[in-house]
């Protein structure tokens, strides 16, 4: 018949419609039970999405309890016990975000020198893809999820664009959205910095204890024969290096100078034989100084200058003709 099929499958929706309120009143006998309400109607709903039953809620008057994971758009969490931001503008969040959404300015101090914290943080949440990389990566515990989900406005520049004082929350606020993971969180910082406390007094004790070992210990005694061959040596080494000064201040030794001096009278006497040759048999003139010269081992008077040695033989035998001439002139 035309219409059965239309009628069957209106049935199956009227039957859910009915069940729906029927397991609702069996294992959910008020969705209200704990829930929290808050001024002007407003209800906060703890409704697990897995009862079944009624799921509908009047939203924006009734809002359901959020899980913990829930995530929005990041925040960055103000260390109150410190006073100052957890961030320190490493800026690895920046560099990990996938839309890139993230710029962050570094502050410096008064000297221009950079400081380990922003002076300027903005996250474009009309780009944030709430994918939590940022969380994910930063090593600080500085940037975490938020559940706040109601950021409509109308304009998208710049109201989505989130800035420092914007994003910045204090820490309890994150440890009310996330307290099991800041429960763990804290837990983890607390034994590190308890390893860390028992590795530094270890460090110190290990110091101290090796410190009072070498104040306590005797100083390592000397055999006397050994402590004598010591001494012996030392004064062996002290007088051949005075030896080696004296030698290098005064320059050759006594054997060296006789053999330079035998040298040069050698030189003296053939330089004074080749001498007499030039002059056909005469005595030279120089032959005398020269060699008196190397006998005294003067070395000064070894190095006559022949140019002048020949001067003077000139001068000698000018002298002599002269006498010759004058004499004959007289006869
Ligand atoms: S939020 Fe974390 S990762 Fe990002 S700049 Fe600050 S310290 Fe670095
Ligand atoms: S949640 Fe993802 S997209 Fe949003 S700021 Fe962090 S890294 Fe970027």
């Amino acid at each position: 018949m035309f219409g059965t099929g239309l009628i069957k499958g209106l049935g199956v929706t009227l039957k859910h419609f009915v069940d729906t309120f029927k397991d609702d009143s069996d294992s959910v006998p008020s969705r209200y039970e704990g829930s929290k309400t808050l001024g002007n109607n407003r209800r906060i709903i703890d409704q697990p999405i897995t009862q079944d039953g009624l799921l509908t809620i009047q939203y924006p008057e009734e809002k359901r309890l959020l899980p913990e994971a829930f995530r929005y758009i990041p925040m960055l969490i103000w260390d109150t016990a410190r006073n100052e931001d957890r961030c320190t503008a490493c800026g690895i969040c920046a560099k990990v975000c996938p839309p890139q959404c993230i710029w962050i300015v570094r502050d410096s101090d008064e000297n221009g020198k950079p400081v380990t914290r922003p002076s300027e943080f903005y996250i474009d949440a009309a780009v944030c893809m709430s994918c939590s990389f940022c969380v994910e990566f930063c090593p600080f515990d500085a940037i975490k999820m938020n559940h706040d989900y109601e950021l409509a406005v109308y304009d998208r520049y710049p109201q989505l664009v989130y800035d420092l004082a914007e994003l910045t929350v204090p820490v309890e606020y994150y440890a009310a959205l996330w307290p099991r993971q800041y429960a763990q969180e804290e837990e983890k910082r607390r034994q590190e910095e308890a390893e860390k406390a028992a590795q530094e007094a270890a460090k110190a004790k290990a110091a101290e204890a090796k410190a009072a070992a070498k104040a306590a210990a005797p100083a390592p005694e000397r055999a006397p024969q050994d402590a004598e061959a010591l001494k012996k040596k030392a004064q062996e080494r002290a007088a051949a290096a005075k030896s080696k000064a004296v030698s290098s201040a005064d320059g050759d030794s006594e054997d060296d100078a006789a053999a330079r001096r035998e040298a040069l009278k050698k030189k003296a006497q053939e330089r004074a034989a080749a001498r007499s040759g030039d002059t056909n048999g005469d005595p030279a003139p120089a032959e005398a100084p020269v060699a008196q010269a190397a006998e005294a081992g003067s070395a000064e008077a070894a190095e006559v200058d022949p140019a002048q040695a020949r001067r003077d033989e000139l001068k000698r035998k000018a002298q002599e003709k002269a006498k010759q001439r004058k004499s004959e002139s007289e006869d």
